[in-house]
């Protein structure tokens, strides 16, 4: 994961997520008091500029979160980067949207990174038999199924998916 990441704005207040509005302020003003540049005239000078680092910090936090209408911005840009942490997928692709590779027995999809996603049709066969298994055991009939497939080049993946074919009429159900 790239460290790029934005700082937890909700960790730099020491709050949570959940805490109301009135109970941010009162996180923001303890450290505002705490940190503030005024307060920290008579210590060191690597003291009072991380301090003022802090300051900054909680600053910049709290002007994003006092507001209403950022603050709910934030909380969905924050909600939509845990998902992707949890999973780290970039999009969907259809099998049969991939291209065939005759020589190698392989389906092919070009990453946007100029790089290549690749799965070999034993792969694909494997994957299909898993899950066809699961779903016997598990009684579902699910009509798609897919295996996640990393760019060879960058850390993109992707899911691909394909439509299971019945191929015995005994999987009908009644
Ligand atoms: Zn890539």
């Amino acid at each position: 994961m790239s460290q790029s990441a934005q700082k937890d704005l909700y960790a730099v207040l020491g709050a949570s997520p959940s805490d109301s509005a009135q109970q941010l302020k009162h996180r923001y003003q303890q450290l505002v008091l705490q940190y503030h540049p005024d307060r920290l005239g008579g210590v060191c000078s690597s003291e009072a500029e991380s301090g003022l680092r802090k300051f900054l910090e909680v600053d910049a936090a709290w002007k994003i979160l006092k507001e209403h209408s950022s603050r709910k911005e934030y909380d969905l840009s924050r909600r939509a980067e845990e998902l992707k942490q949890d999973w780290p997928v970039d999009s969907n692709v259809c099998l049969e949207d991939m291209s065939w590779d005759e020589d190698q027995s392989l389906y092919t999809h070009c990453c946007r990174c100029g790089g290549e996603f690749s799965i070999t049709e034993e792969e694909v066969e494997e994957a299909r038999q898993r899950t066809q298994q699961r779903d016997e055991e598990e009684e579902e009939d699910e009509e798609e199924h897919g295996v996640v497939v990393c760019c060879d080049t960058c850390s993109l993946s992707v899911y691909v998916t394909w439509t299971l074919q019945a191929k015995a009429p005994t999987l009908e159900t009644q």
